[in-house]
C-alpha cells in the first residue's frame, strides 16, 4: 500500500470504548450505531442477551451455563468514510479487570447515562480510568422518551460527581410522554421527536428551524416558551465550547436522545466524528510513537484463555499503535526478546471469527498466543526497539483466601493460579515474606472466583476451597522507604504483598483508609499499580 493510502486509512479511524452502568442502554445504542454502518441488518442482533451473547463467545463453558460473556468484544463498522471500532466494556456480573484494561486500548470513550438515573456506580468506576488517561469523553444521555431528571441537574451531577466540565451540544425539550425532541445549538434547529403512526418503537426525526413559526404549533406554546428561555440561558450563561479541552478529557460534549427509538443517535454519531480525533500517539520508553509511522507496532492489553475448549489456547488481544498488520507477519516481541510469527489472527467482530488479512493503526486484533505474552507487552517490526508504557494493575474489590484441597497437587495448584494471574484474570497476594502456602486472591468482578475454580478444576485438575474475606478496598503503598510494620493502622487493616513484591494494604471500609492516611503523615497510597 502506498503511504498516502495508509495515512488516509489511519486518519479515518476512530477507536472508542463505550462505558455505562448496566441497563443504561449501551447495547441498544451500539446496535443503532451498527445499523447506521450497515454492519448488521436488523435490530435485535446485538441484543437478545441470551442468543447474541452466545454467539459472541461460546468460548468458555461457564459462559454458556450462565448465558453471559466473560470477555469483552470489539465491533467495527463504517460510516461516512470513517472506520469505527467500538470496544465493549462488559458489566453486570462479568465486570472484571478486563473491563478496565479495555479502556487502555481506546482513544476516547462514549459514556451512556440513563436520564432518569444520572451518574451510577459502574459509570463512576469506568470514568475514573478514562480520567486517569485524559481521553476525550462523549456523553449520551439516554431514555429521554421516559421520565427523566431535569437536564440542568443531570449536567450538574456529571460535573460534580465525575469532575469534568460539560457542554450540551443539543438540549432536550420535555421528556417522557411529553418528549418533543432536541434543540441543536449550533445549527439552531429543532429535531422533533414524532411518532410514526402504527409504529411503536421507531420515531421520525423532523428538523425545524428554531425561528420557524411552525415550531410553536408543533411542540405547543408552553414548550416553545421553555425552549426560548433555555436557549437564552444556555447561550448566555454556559461556558464556551473548547475543543482543546474536549481532546484532553476536561470537557465532555453532551447529547440527549433515546437509543431505543433511534432518536438522536445519528446526530450524536456525527458530532462524535466531528470532535474526536484519529488514533492517538502512544507513550513508550523512547518517546511517543506516531500512529502514522509505517513500521508496525502494537501492545497486548488482554489475554483470553481457552477459546477452544479442546486446547489450552490463549488469544492475546492487541491494539495496533502504528503501521499495518498483515496475516502471518513476523514481528519482534520485546519482552521475550524473540522474533515470532503472528498466527491465527482474528478480528474481534463478535459473530465472525474469520482470520483477518490486514489491519491498521488504531485497530484491535486477537492473535494466537502459545503462552508467551503478558499484559502490556510490545511487539514491533522496525529497527528501532522500544517498549510501550505498561498497563496498570487495577484495584480488586473482592477478596478470598483460597486453599488447595489436595496437598499432593501443590505443584499443579501453584502453576495454575500463577498462569491465570499472568493472564490478568486474578491477582495473587501473600503474607509479607510468605510463600504460596497462604494465598489471598483479589478480583475486580466476583465472577472471576467462579472462573478460577472452574479453570483450576478443568485445566489443572485441582480443587480449591474459597473463603471470602471482608476486605473491599486495596491500596498500593507508593513510598519505597516505609516499613509497613511500623504504620499506625486500624485493627481490621491487613498488609500483604503482590507477586512483584510490592506492599499493599487491604481495608474493609473507607474509614480504615482515612485512618491510615490521617495517622501516617507522608504515607502515599494509590488505587493503581503502574507496572
Ligand atoms: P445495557 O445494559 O447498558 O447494554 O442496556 P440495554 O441496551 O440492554 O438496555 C436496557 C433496557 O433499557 C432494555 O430493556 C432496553 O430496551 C431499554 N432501553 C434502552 N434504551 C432506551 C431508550 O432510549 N428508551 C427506553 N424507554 N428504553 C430504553
Amino acid at each position: 500500500m502506498n503511504m498516502s493510502a495508509f495515512t488516509d486509512k489511519v486518519s479515518k479511524r476512530r477507536t472508542f470504548a463505550i462505558i455505562s452502568h448496566p441497563d443504561a442502554g449501551k447495547t441498544t445504542l451500539t446496535e443503532k450505531f451498527l445499523l447506521y454502518g450497515g454492519a448488521i441488518q436488523e435490530a435485535g442482533m446485538v441484543k437478545g442477551k441470551q442468543n447474541m451473547r452466545h454467539a459472541v463467545s461460546d468460548w468458555m463453558e461457564i459462559e454458556k451455563q450462565r448465558g453471559i460473556s466473560v470477555t469483552s468484544s470489539v465491533l467495527q463498522f463504517n460510516y461516512d468514510g470513517y472506520c469505527i471500532n467500538i470496544l465493549d466494556t462488559p458489566g453486570h456480573q462479568d465486570f472484571s479487570e478486563d473491563t478496565y484494561r479495555t479502556l487502555m486500548a481506546a482513544d476516547s470513550a462514549v459514556m451512556v447515562i440513563d436520564g432518569s438515573k444520572g451518574v451510577e456506580d459502574q459509570t463512576r468506576k469506568l470514568f475514573k480510568v478514562c480520567a486517569m488517561r485524559h481521553i476525550p469523553i462523549f456523553t449520551f444521555i439516554n431514555k429521554m422518551d421516559r421520565e427523566a431528571k431535569d437536564p440542568y441537574e443531570l449536567l450538574e451531577e456529571i460535573e460534580q460527581e465525575l469532575g469534568v466540565e460539560t457542554y450540551p451540544i443539543n438540549w432536550p425539550i420535555g421528556c417522557g410522554k411529553e418528549f418533543k425532541g432536541v434543540y441543536e445549538r449550533e445549527k439552531r434547529e429543532v429535531i422533533r421527536f414524532e411518532s410514526i403512526a402504527g409504529g411503536r418503537k421507531e420515531v421520525k426525526e423532523v428538523v425545524t428551524s428554531v425561528d420557524d413559526p411552525e415550531l410553536k404549533e408543533a411542540i405547543g406554546e408552553d414548550y416553545f416558551q421553555i425552549l426560548q428561555d433555555d436557549v437564552e440561558l444556555l447561550d448566555g450563561a454556559g461556558a464556551d465550547f473548547d475543543l482543546d479541552k474536549v481532546h484532553h478529557g476536561q470537557l465532555s460534549p453532551v447529547c440527549f436522545g433515546s437509543a431505543l427509538t433511534n432518536f438522536g443517535v445519528e446526530p450524536f454519531l456525527e458530532h462524535f466524528l466531528n470532535f474526536s480525533e484519529a488514533p492517538a500517539p502512544r507513550k513508550s520508553d523512547i518517546g511517543e510513537i506516531d500512529p502514522m509511522s509505517e513500521e508496525f507496532s502494537a501492545f497486548v492489553f488482554k489475554i483470553q484463555a481457552n477459546m477452544n475448549s479442546r486446547h489450552r489456547d490463549r488469544m492475546a488481544f492487541m491494539r495496533i499503535t502504528s503501521g499495518t498488520f498483515t496475516k502471518g507477519m513476523e514481528v519482534y516481541h520485546m519482552q521475550g526478546k524473540k522474533k515470532i510469527k503472528l498466527n491465527q489472527s482474528k478480528s474481534l467482530m463478535a459473530d465472525e471469527r474469520e482470520e483477518i488479512q490486514e489491519a491498521y493503526s488504531g485497530d484491535i486484533i486477537g492473535v494466537f498466543d502459545p503462552g508467551i505474552f503478558s499484559i502490556g507487552d510490545t511487539i514491533l517490526t522496525g529497527k528501532k526497539k522500544f517498549q510501550f508504557e505498561g498497563i496498570p494493575t487495577f484495584a480488586p474489590e473482592h477478596f478470598a483466601r483460597i486453599r488447595n484441597t489436595d496437598t499432593m497437587k501443590r505443584k499443579q495448584f501453584v502453576k495454575g493460579i500463577t498462569q491465570i494471574a499472568q493472564e490478568g484474570a486474578i491477582q495473587i497476594f501473600t503474607e509479607l515474606g510468605g510463600g504460596m502456602e497462604e494465598i489471598i486472591i483479589g478480583v475486580v468482578g466476583v465472577l472471576q472466583f467462579e472462573v478460577l475454580a472452574y479453570r483450576l478444576k478443568n485445566e489443572y485438575n485441582v480443587e480449591i476451597v474459597n473463603t471470602p474475606l471482608p476486605y473491599q478496598f486495596i491500596r498500593w503503598i507508593d513510598n519505597t522507604d516505609i516499613d509497613v510494620k511500623t504504620l499506625n493502622l486500624s485493627s481490621d487493616t491487613k498488609y500483604v504483598q503482590d507477586l512483584k513484591g510490592k506492599t499493599l494494604l487491604l481495608f474493609s471500609n473507607t474509614w480504615g483508609i482515612n485512618w491510615a492516611t490521617d495517622r501516617n503523615p507522608g504515607l502515599e497510597l494509590s488505587e493503581f499499580s503502574q507496572n
